[in-house]
């Protein structure tokens, strides 16, 4: 982009004329929004919508992820300058995207949130525009599942994370965010046999028949290698695709609820995701980034990287599907 343009936007979040585009804003300045898309409610004419959940009452050690949207907003504020590396996809410019806003709940009334979110995600999903949630806690991604699988009917996932979160609870009341996949795969909106989680360092033995590639596995393996192992797992089912930032080691992202040394870089997970190009991605979220824990902001960084990767994804699967 010409510098001289570079003064021409200003706050496209509330300005920006056009539901597709790059920006010349500065980097630094004006109010943030994903990817500097417009905030909007109307869903006419756009492909995907950008929503945050700033849930982060279910989490086993430190909280904060109910400040990960905002953090993930303004790192990815220095990803509209340039099309995506190693892609010939541009998601800012092939879809016409909207940022959907935070889901707004009473913080008081916990119990409620679930169900809220599961009509927030279904609300956007009922106007056949696909979703990219920002989370968030991992609990939040149990609701925005339910709502995919009204849509979509039992779905395969795709787990980037530390930890399974499939630890059994039976306990239909708990919101934890190391249990919702258990629930989730005994409610059959996750069907295990064509599901895989990866970067997985903790232990659970049952694993529900959820196939796992540890973090071991993936640092003694190429990403491509891995890539082929995922898609002969969940084949051209429909996939929601869910990524912890924790599956990253603490080196890469250290703001994050429940950390865990052995981790990925943000190098393999990138390009892990990359090779996964074709798969069937109907939606997505990158959840745990906790900011007060991210004093150089490399987490938000990580997670908002991950995240133009997963639209990467779906640009791609559905310029296929043209
Ligand atoms: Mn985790
Ligand atoms: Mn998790």
């Amino acid at each position: 982009m010409a510098l001289e343009d570079a003064a021409k936007d200003v706050d496209g979040a509330f300005t920006r004329r056009t539901l597709k585009g790059m920006s010349s804003e500065a980097t630094y300045a004006g109010a943030t929004s994903f990817l500097r898309r417009r905030y909007s409610k109307d869903l006419g004419g756009v492909d995907l919508a950008i929503t945050g959940i700033p849930f982060d009452c279910a989490t086993t050690n430190r909280p904060g992820a109910r400040l990960g949207p905002r953090a993930l907003r303004e790192a990815s504020a220095l990803q509209v300058y340039d099309a995506p590396y190693g892609w010939d996809v541009n998601p800012m410019c092939d879809l016409a995207m909207v940022d959907y806003g935070d889901l707004a709940f009473d913080y008081g009334k916990v119990a409620d949130v679930p169900a809220q979110i599961e009509a927030h995600i279904a609300e956007i999903l009922a106007a056949d525009v696909a979703v990219l949630t920002l989370g968030g806690d991992h609990s939040i991604s149990h609701p925005v599942l339910r709502a995919h699988a009204g849509k979509w009917g039992p779905l395969s996932l795709l787990q980037f994370d530390a930890h399974s979160d499939t630890w059994v609870d039976d306990d239909v009341t708990r919101i934890d965010h190391g249990t919702m996949f258990y629930k989730a795969v005994k409610e059959g909106v996750v069907v295990p046999a064509r599901s895989a989680q990866l970067g997985i360092r903790t232990v659970n033995e049952d694993t529900l028949g959820v196939h796992i590639i540890d973090a071991p596995e993936i640092h003694a393996a190429r990403a491509d290698e891995i890539a082929a192992r995922v898609k002969g797992i969940i084949g051209d089912n429909p996939v929601y695709v869910s990524f912890d930032i924790d599956a990253l080691d603490p080196a890469f992202a250290p703001g994050t609820g429940t950390p865990v040394s052995g981790g990925l870089s943000s190098a393999q997970a990138l390009a892990i995701l990359r090779a996964l190009k074709g798969i069937n991605i109907v939606g997505m979220d990158v959840v745990e980034v906790s900011p007060p824990y991210d004093p150089s902001g490399a987490t938000a960084i990580a997670g908002a990287h991950v995240a133009m990767e997963l639209l990467c994804l779906w640009a791609s699967r559905r310029r296929a599907r043209r």
